[in-house]
C-alpha cells in the first residue's frame, strides 16, 4: 500500500497510489489537511480505509504534498547513524568518539512545522541565522501501531511504512546551541515524500539511499549499513515514551554531506537537492532565498 497527499482543484486530498505509481485515488476524509495521518490512525484502530471519493487521477495532474504535511508532533531523528558518515565528521567540530555498536544512538527532534512537500522550495534562512546549510538524505520510518517499551524483536510490527526526507541542517546553529533542535528546525527544513510506502510493499532494512546536489551524486549508501538498525531505533525511542500512530523516526544519513568535504560545500541559493530511496521514490527541492521576515 502507498498513501499520498496532494492538492488538486484548490483542495487537499489524501488517498492511495495505484500499483503502477501513476494514478491516485482520493479517499473520503472530513479533513485532508493532515494528509495520511487520519488514515494511519484509522488503520491502527483496526478500521479499514474510508471509501474512495471520485475517480482516479493521474499523478502528473496534481501537486503532491508531504504525506504527513504536519506530523502529530516533533520528528524523532537519529544522528550520525552510518559509520562512514560518522567518520567523515571526525575531523570537524563533531569530533567526539565514533559511536560503537554497544553505545546509545544520538536522538534529537525536529519541529513538525519544518515539513514541506516533495518538490517544494526550501527557504534558506538568511546569513544572520546561518551560513552553513547542509543536506542529509534519509529514510524515515512511519509508526503504524503505537506502543511503549517496544522490544527490538517486535519493532517492525509497529511500522506502518517508510518515506523519504531531507534532514536539512544548519551546522553552525547545531554546534552553537549544543542541542540540535534549533539547527534542524528552520522553516521548510524537512522536505518529505513523495508518498508513504507500506511495510507490506517494501522491506527498507536494506535499500539504497542516494542524494544529489545540482545533479552531482554526493551520497550513496544502503540502509543495512546503519550503526543502530531500524528496530533498535524504535526500541530506543519507545523506552518510557509511548509512540503514536503517525510518529516519524528519521534514521540518519549516509556519508557525503557538505560538511564532510574539505573545504565544506554548503548549500546556496539556487541549488537543487534530490534524495532518492529505492522502492520509495525521490524528492527534489530547490533552495531559495528567504522572504522578508515572516509574521507568525
Ligand atoms: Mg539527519
Amino acid at each position: 500500500m502507498r498513501l499520498a497527499c496532494w492538492s488538486w482543484g484548490g483542495r487537499h486530498h489524501a488517498g492511495v497510489v495505484s500499483p503502477c505509481g501513476r494514478e491516485l485515488t482520493p479517499l473520503a476524509l472530513a479533513d485532508a489537511s493532515r494528509g495520511a495521518l487520519p488514515l494511519i490512525q484509522a488503520l491502527s484502530r483496526g478500521e479499514g480505509l474510508p471509501p474512495a471519493v471520485g475517480p482516479r487521477i493521474p499523478v502528473e495532474a496534481v501537486t503532491l504534498r508531504a504525506p504527513l504535511p504536519r506530523p502529530l508532533r516533533s520528528l524523532f531523528c537519529a544522528g550520525r547513524n552510518y559509520r562512514e558518515h560518522a567518520a567523515e565528521l571526525a575531523d570537524t567540530v563533531f569530533r567526539e568518539q565514533l559511536p560503537e555498536r554497544d553505545a546509545w544512538p544520538i536522538v534529537f527532534t525536529k519541529l513538525p512545522e519544518t515539513v514541506v512537500g516533495p518538490y517544494d522550495d526550501v527557504r534558506l534562512p538568511g546569513r544572520q541565522a546561518s551560513e552553513q546549510i547542509d543536506y542529509e538524505s534519509e529514510l524515515a520510518v512511519i509508526i503504524g501501531r503505537g506502543g511503549r517499551d517496544i522490544p527490538r524483536s517486535r519493532a517492525l510490527e509497529h511500522v506502518f511504512g517508510w518515506t523519504v526526507v531531507n534532514d536539512v541542517s544548519a551546522r553552525d546553529v547545531q554546534v552553537r546551541h549544543q542541542q540540535w533542535e534549533l539547527g534542524k528546525s528552520f522553516d521548510s527544513f524537512c522536505p518529505m515524500g513523495p508518498w508513504i510506502v507500506g511495510i507490506d510493499a517494501l522491506d527498507a532494512r536494506d535499500t539504497r539511499v542516494r542524494g544529489w546536489v545540482n545533479g552531482e551524486l554526493r551520497q550513496d549508501g544502503r540502509t543495512k549499513d546503519m550503526i543502530f538498525d531500524i528496530a533498535t531505533l524504535i526500541e530506543t525511542c519507545s523506552r518510557g515514551i509511548t509512540l503514536l500512530p503517525g510518529d516519524v523516526i528519521a534514521t540518519g544519513t549516509p556519508s557525503g554531506v557538505g560538511m564532510g568535504f574539505k573545504p565544506p560545500r554548503w548549500l546556496k541559493e539556487g541549488d537543487v537537492v534530490r534524495v532518492e530511496i529505492d522502492g520509495i521514490g525521490a524528492i527534489e527541492n530547490r533552495f531559495t532565498a528567504s522572504p522578508a521576515a515572516a509574521e507568525g
